[in-house]
Formats: structure tokens, sequence, C-alpha cells
């Protein structure tokens, strides 16, 4: 099944996400494609969770200088509370949040691998073109442009 849309978005982590959920809003017929987690590493793996560990690592070692600066203290290290807070945080690493925000907007959501072919019955230039985009007008325009300027028709098919 083929269907013709504005704009598809393959990866959509926090660029992906953000860029599919403005056009979406903007009025565009969007279509996001997630092979994992809407919302990308940050959330789920990088920034989110890091940044508890840290805090948890940096209270410990806070904790730890208390003798000799301001009485005493016993410090016992507990990586439960910082799991579950990061379980927390995660949604348990599921994404229907971020799903639901997107279609929200109006866009549409593929859980798949996305993969760029080129639909072009011309044999010496099938490559997918963009047209020129004037650097001055905003992204919305430029895209909506780059669409419409596109010579040949690109189909995304999710795999899996
Ligand atoms: C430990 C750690 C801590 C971090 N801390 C910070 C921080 O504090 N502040 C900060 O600004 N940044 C931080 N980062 C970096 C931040 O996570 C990345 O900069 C950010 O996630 C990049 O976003 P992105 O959308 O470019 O890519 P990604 O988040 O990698 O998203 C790309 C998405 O595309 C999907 N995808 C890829 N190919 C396909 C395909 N063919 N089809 C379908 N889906 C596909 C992937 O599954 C993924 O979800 C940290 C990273 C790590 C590892």
């Amino acid at each position: 099944m083929s269907e013709k849309v504005d704009v598809v978005v393959i990866g959509m982590g926090p660029g992906g996400e953000d860029a599919a959920g403005k056009l979406a809003e903007a009025g565009l017929n969007v279509v996001g494609i997630e092979k994992e987690l809407v919302g990308g590493e940050c959330p789920y793996w990088g920034c989110i969770p890091s940044k508890m560990m840290i805090r948890a690592a940096d209270l410990l070692a806070e904790a730890r200088r208390i003798p000799g600066f301001a009485g005493s203290s016993t410090v016992t290290p507990d990586w439960g509370p910082v799991a579950k807070r990061v379980r927390e945080a995660t949604d348990n690493w599921t994404d229907k949040v971020a799903v639901d925000r997107f279609e929200g907007k109006g866009g549409h959501f593929v859980r798949g691998v996305g993969r760029i072919t080129v639909v072009s019955s011309d044999p010496v230039e099938p490559q997918l073109t963009v047209g020129p985009i004037a650097a001055a007008k905003p992204l919305y325009d430029q895209l909506r442009d780059a669409v419409a300027a596109a010579r040949k028709e690109a189909r995304v098919v999710p795999l899996a």
C-alpha cells in the first residue's frame, strides 16, 4: 500500500519528534516513523536517566563530606531508589505519552524501520531530488516548498 504525504520523518528522537510535531501542527500531512521509542535516546537512555544517576551519586558524595564539616553521617548507598526513579521517568521505557502527543498534533505514527527508496522511471537520474530552498524562509515554508519542488517521489517502507 502506498500513500502520498507532505513529510515523512524517519527517527523520532528529540530532533525528529520536534520537527514532526511542529510540521503537523502547521497543518502538513506528516508521518513519523520510529523503530524504538518516540523521544529517542535522551529521555530513555541518555539525558534523563544519566542525570538521575549523577544526582544520586552527588548526594552520596556530599553526605560523606559531613564529618569534619557539620557533625557525623552514615551513608549506605542503595541503587533501588535510583532505579525506581529512572523507571518512573521513562514510564518503564514506554512512549505512549509521546506517541499520543504527536498524534494529538495531527501526525500519523508508524512503528518500524523507515527506509527511503527512489521511485523513478528515469534511469539516467534515479536520485530523489529536492528543489532549491531560500535561506531566509521559515522552516515550514522551506519544507513545504521542498516537497512541492521534489521532482521524484520517495516511498517510505516500514520494514519491521
Ligand atoms: C548518557 C547520555 C547523556 C546525555 N545527556 C544529555 C544532556 O544532558 N543534554 C543534552 O542536550 N543531550 C544529552 N545527551 C545527548 C542526547 O541524548 C542526544 O543529543 C539526542 O538524543 C539526539 O537527538 P536526535 O533526535 O538527533 O537522535 P536520537 O535521540 O538518537 O534519535 C534518533 C531516533 O531515530 C530512530 N531511528 C534511527 N534510524 C531509524 C530508521 N531507519 N527508522 C526508524 N527509526 C530510526 C532511533 O531509534 C532513535 O529513536 C546525552 C546522551 C547520552 C548517551
